[in-house]
């Protein structure tokens, strides 16, 4: 039988890096669903494509192939791991996944590498809405400052230029459009294990979630 672990939760509260070492540590694939979210979002910018059109979005998103193979996301067959990663994809995308229409077209996917492969997700509606079944569920959480620290050194090793403020602001305001979009919103599953991630290390969060899973 398939294994479905799902990780929810706001942006910032470690979800991808606890993901990723659960992934290594069962050996089980991961996927990373706001990844599809940010390669759609970086695919209307980069074609021009005004995120408010609806319509238009949602054309191009039907027209699109994403996946995800040895440790890359492709969009339509391209490695587009480092460009979807951009603070301009990051401020748009929960625009462009608030249109229920482009959430349908991604959660398919996940659904069908659920159906043949034991996965571990990390997202917003893992637990709620794509696996309601799922037979894991944990949603991770953390103050905004330390979440926005967290964002701010990945920007910071990466090169990019940033100020903290802005990103806590930031990280508020999709969390703000990711809870109350009307679609399958963000929120933690009545059954998922809430975990506070606040100024635990990552093998402290590892070591919880993984001892759960093993008993
Ligand atoms: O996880 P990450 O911060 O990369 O997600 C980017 C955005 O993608 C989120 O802010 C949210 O708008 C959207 N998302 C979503 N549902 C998911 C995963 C991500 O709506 N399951």
């Amino acid at each position: 039988n398939n294994l479905i672990i799902a990780i929810d939760g706001p942006a910032g509260a470690g979800k991808s890096t606890i993901a990723k070492i659960i992934s290594k540590e069962l050996n089980i694939n991961y996927i990373d669903t706001g990844a599809m979210y940010r390669a759609i979002t970086y695919k209307c910018l980069k074609n021009n494509i005004d995120i408010n059109n609806t319509e238009e979005v949602i054309n191009m998103a039907k027209d699109t192939e994403i996946d995800f193979r040895d440790n890359n996301i492709y969009l339509d067959n391209e490695v587009v791991n480092e460009e979807i990663r951009t603070v301009e994809v990051s401020n748009n995308v929960s625009n462009v996944a608030k249109i229920k229409e482009v959430r349908y077209l991604m959660v398919d996917v996940q659904r069908k590498i659920g159906e043949n492969n034991s996965v571990v997700l990390d997202g917003r509606d893992i637990g709620s809405y794509v696996f309601p079944n799922a037979d894991y569920k944990f949603f991770l959480v953390a103050t905004p400052e330390e979440r926005g620290s967290r964002r701010y050194k990945e920007l910071l090793e990466k090169g990019y230029e940033v100020d903290l403020d802005e990103i806590i602001n930031d990280i508020i305001k999709r969390d703000k459009i990711d809870s109350n979009r009307e679609f399958a919103p963000l929120v933690k599953a009545e059954d998922a294990l809430e975990i506070d991630t606040t100024g635990k290390s990552i093998e402290e969060v590892v070591s919880e979630v993984v001892s759960k899973i093993r008993r």
